[in-house]
């Protein structure tokens, strides 16, 4: 049984301005985290090899140092176990451990900046790893329609940076630079490979393996793009079509998409608001941008009932989640017994995001990590698949997507609960599920 193997694939888009800051803060953050780290890039990665050797591994209890000097050993690939990484807090640095099969964690950076004229050192040699991935316009197109996703390409072809939707605050702007489609087709195919990686481990496995967690940490985000809009940052909705892709490809066709983002991934509900085997189900705050997520928008049509919104009162934090989560949406997702579970992980409930008003801390999402991995393996043979969202506190984004590796992991949390975040809205949010299981009949 290996416990809490993960694997994520992190691609730095373009503009890398606002996501660096927080991508090195994770980089510092995740140094503390316990790693199973055995390398395993699949077949269709192999071209990464060279390349990986400008990964970061992280390890408990290893040195920065130690961590480098492993890291390209751990990543040199040349079988299927790591020699680097300890597996518990008693393993040393730098010595393997037997039945050590977990996967790699790497960054990749083009550098795209620095370069020249026909140089044989160039940002190619890393973005041909990254040209395996993109979704392709077929793939988007099971979700978006193709005049929008036609409308979204020409409008990056004509190269000029560009608000496409949201004008009212400058901060908050929907824009598109010369690059997006192609980070767009990037992250939602990012998506989509983790979710092949999640599909092929869990039915090849032997007894008591444990299927791999797959994150994908990519941008622009995606749940707020609908149909046929751009919508909140987001352009293509990387999950919907990450859900699509399961179904298509891997005839996994009842999926379950938990958003727990502080918005309410609107393009995410309204997408699937008439397809009774997508059960969705969005945890926001209430009367918050875009101000949907009613208790009783519960889908349409065939749809009607595979849709929860739950709207937390302002000022909800973690015991909102926990309880929401044991009396809502484990109840929920055992009903409706999916084949795959896919999370639009938003990380703007934090009560340090600027952006609005819940409490999460960073511990929260440790134990929505666990509990949604034992409900994966409870009901789907353990396929999850996180995908990224907000988050607009680097220390909070930072921080909690470590604590969610580390619940991955079964790790203790490593950010105790902060006494100061202000009491919780108890009352309201007990009668809120109270609503909820009434409504939903759970
Ligand atoms: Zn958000």
């Amino acid at each position: 049984m290996h416990k809490g193997d993960i694997f994520f694939r992190n691609w730095l888009a373009r503009q890398r301005m606002q996501t660096l800051g927080w991508i090195q803060h994770l980089k510092k953050t995740l140094q503390v985290i316990p790693v199973r780290c055995t390398s395993l890039l699949p077949p269709q990665y192999h071209s990464a090899r060279t390349v990986a050797k400008t990964a970061v591994t992280v390890a408990n209890g290893v040195t920065e140092s130690t961590a480098r000097a492993a890291k390209v050993t751990s990543l040199g690939l040349r079988d299927q176990h790591c020699p680097s990484a300890s597996m518990s807090t008693r393993a040393e640095p730098g010595k393997s451990g037997k039945g050590q099969q977990g996967r790699i964690i790497y960054t990749l950076e083009a550098a795209r900046d620095h370069c020249w004229p026909d140089n044989q050192e160039g940002p190619r040699r890393l973005t041909c790893v990254k040209d395996v991935l993109p979704a392709t316009s077929e793939e988007v197109q099971r979700v978006h329609d193709p005049a929008y996703v036609q409308w979204l390409a020409e409008t990056v072809r004509e190269g000029v940076p560009k608000v496409v939707a949201d004008p009212e605050i400058p901060e908050e702007v929907t824009y598109v630079t010369s690059t997006s489609y192609d980070d767009a087709l990037q992250a939602a195919g990012s998506a989509m490979r983790l979710v092949d990686e999640v599909a092929a481990a869990s039915t090849s496995g032997s007894e008591g393996h444990q299927c791999p967690v797959g994150f994908a940490i990519v941008r622009p985000p995606g749940h707020h793009s609908g149909v046929d809009s751009a919508s909140g940052f987001c352009l293509l909705n990387n999950v919907a079509i990450a859900a699509r892709h399961a179904q298509h490809q891997h005839g996994l066709r009842k999926v379950l998409i938990l958003d727990f983002d502080v918005h309410c991934g609107n393009g995410t509900v309204d997408i699937f608001a008439q397809d009774p085997d997508v059960l969705v189900i969005d945890m926001h705050e209430t009367d918050v941008w875009p101000h949907t997520g009613r208790i009783d928008q519960t889908g349409e049509g065939k749809g009607r009932g595979a849709t929860i919104d739950i709207p937390l009162p302002t000022g909800s934090g973690q015991w909102a989640a926990e309880h929401v989560f044991d009396s809502v949406i484990a109840s929920a997702a055992r009903r409706f017994k999916p084949d795959i579970l896919l999370v639009s992980a938003g990380y703007d409930a934090h009560w340090r995001d600027p952006l609005a008003g819940l409490n999460f801390q960073s511990a929260t999402y440790h134990l929505l990590a666990g509990k949604l991995q034992s409900l994966a393996q409870e009901l789907c043979g353990g396929r999850l698949v996180f995908v990224l969202e907000g988050g607009y506190s680097s220390e909070g984004l930072a921080s909690s997507v470590a604590e969610t590796f580390l619940g991955l992991l079964g790790t203790p949390p490593a950010h105790a609960l902060d006494s100061s975040v202000p009491e919780e809205p108890k009352a309201a949010v007990q009668q809120l599920i109270a609503d909820l299981r009434e409504l939903h009949a759970l």
